[in-house]
């Protein structure tokens, strides 16, 4: 059983189990946000997604356009990184028909219901870049006090060069 009981993101398919192969079911979602995970949170969460009957389970593919939040790894502030994930995954029915050797979805016939937050999760944290950032030009923290320089500038900048290194280096720039 999964331990989400409180997904928002289960749909109940179970009239798609008695429906002949092929026929298939359209869904819109929006969600200004939605907590999917314990470690994901996408703000907004939109899009569209088919679910189809097929001799195997119940097929789900669509495109969601969504921001995650995350973290940025020069300021290390709170980062919004706009993302678009490929939902394309065979839900297997009945359920021990799922291949045994990958971790297959399965559909569970019992309640009816998808839950597609384990796939959204994973798709998600997929797409997140290796190092996302808060903005294209984020300033990110001062090496030497710390300070932020989106927020505010430091005075190490001008601190840093020696007056006599700066003479020195107008002098070899010349
Ligand atoms: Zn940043
Ligand atoms: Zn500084």
């Amino acid at each position: 059983m999964s331990t989400n009981n409180f997904s928002r993101l289960r749909f109940n398919f179970g009239f798609l189990l008695e429906a002949p192969l092929g026929t298939s079911r359209l869904n819109e979602i929006s969600y200004p946000t939605i907590r999917v995970s314990e470690d994901v949170t996408l703000t907004p969460l939109q899009g569209q997604f088919m679910a189809t009957r097929t001799s195997e389970g119940v097929y789900v593919n669509g495109r969601f356009q969504t921001a995650i939040h995350t973290e940025c790894v020069r300021c290390l502030e709170d980062a919004l990184v706009p993302i678009t994930i490929q939902l394309d995954e065979l839900y297997f029915y009945p359920p021990e028909h799922a291949p045994q050797d990958e971790d297959a979805y399965t559909f569970d016939g019992e309640t009816g219901f998808i839950d597609l937050a384990p796939l959204v999760r994973e798709l998600s944290l997929l797409e997140t870049p290796m190092q996302p950032l808060c903005k294209p030009d984020c300033q990110g923290l001062c090496m030497i006090c710390g300070q932020n320089l989106n927020e505010a500038d430091c005075d190490c900048k001008e601190d840093n060069i020696d007056p006599r290194l700066a003479k020195l280096r107008s002098l070899l720039d010349g």
